[in-house]
């Protein structure tokens, strides 16, 4: 628990070591995790709206090697990024995931990038590498970035995004609609899409004005000729919402959960409703 001091700073409690204790030890047992290659991915799937099928996977970083409890990317990518592991994280992750993926037709492969990968300088040559050395083509990969960093480093977040379009691979903003800047990202920033956030499909069904958001998103996204996709569809209802606002891509547990490609391949098509 936080606690206050007189001025609204911060003051000392037990508990504030116990967390850094904690992100220690985890961060030492990422470093051991990482050079044994322990960190795998799942990936689910991104159903085209139109069809119902199945056109791209996003890979999503899983832990199981590690012993005690079980931790999942929401505790460890951010102690990643703070540590600066995420960078060999990250290229694992996109190694991994270009391997097996090379082999399965013309599905498309979505993977998430920190703002802290996409500052560092060389992160391009380094995507390009691993394209290079697992032969997946750059047509077929698809970044997705969430705002952060980019406002503060518009010029370099502009020539990252400009090169990997050079290359053929596309950067999207994910997580669209959960904060403030984002509709200025838009106009700065030459995203080849958006995708919504996830807390949109809460309220889709339940509140008219989330269906106004979504459709207003998509009309603003189809002006700038951006590709929109909608995450955390749990319904057939919000499913169908969804492409009727428009949306191109849809991805949620309603299509299936993050699971191991072989299990993707025996989803069953959603299509139309
Ligand atoms: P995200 O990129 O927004 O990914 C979507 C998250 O929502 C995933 O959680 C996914 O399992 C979950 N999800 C999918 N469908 C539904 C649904 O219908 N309902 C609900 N409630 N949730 C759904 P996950 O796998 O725990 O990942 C959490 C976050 O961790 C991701 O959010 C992403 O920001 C980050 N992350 C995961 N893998 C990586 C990675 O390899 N690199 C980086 N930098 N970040 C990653
Ligand atoms: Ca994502
Ligand atoms: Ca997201
Ligand atoms: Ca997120």
């Amino acid at each position: 628990a936080k606690a206050e001091g007189g001025n609204g700073a911060q003051a000392y409690t037990p508990d504030m070591d116990l967390g850094r204790e904690w992100r220690q030890q985890v961060e030492a047992e990422m470093r051991g995790g990482i050079d044994r290659a322990e960190f795998t991915v799942l990936y689910q799937p991104l159903v085209e709206a139109r069809t119902g099928k199945i056109i791209a996977v996003e890979a999503l970083a899983r832990w199981p090697g590690r012993r005690g409890e079980e931790l999942g990317p929401g505790d460890f990518i951010p102690v990643a990024e703070s540590s600066g592991l995420i960078h060999p994280l990250g290229l694992l992750v996109l190694r991994r995931a270009c391997t097996e993926l090379v082999g399965h037709g013309q599905l498309r492969l979505n993977v998430n990038v920190s703002p802290a990968q996409f500052r560092h300088p060389h992160f391009e040559s380094e995507v390009a590498a691993v394209l290079h050395e697992t032969g997946f083509p750059p047509e077929r990969l698809q970044i997705e970035i969430t705002e952060g960093y980019l406002i503060d480093h518009p010029a370099r977040a502009n020539r990252a995004i400009a090169a990997f379009t050079d290359m053929g691979v596309q950067v999207v903003l994910d997580d669209f609609g959960s904060g403030f800047a984002s509709i200025g990202y838009l106009r700065q920033f030459p995203f080849s899409g958006i995708k919504i956030d996830k807390s949109l499909a809460v309220g889709l069904g339940r509140d008219p004005k989330a269906l106004l958001l979504v459709t207003g998103m998509v009309h603003l996204a189809n002006g700038l000729e951006m590709s929109v996709t909608a995450e955390g569809i749990e319904t057939e209802q919000q499913a169908a919402l969804f492409r009727l606002a428009g949306c191109h891509e849809l991805q949620g547990y309603y299509f299936g959960m993050p699971a191991s490609l072989a299990a993707i391949e025996h989803l069953p098509i959603r299509s139309a409703a």
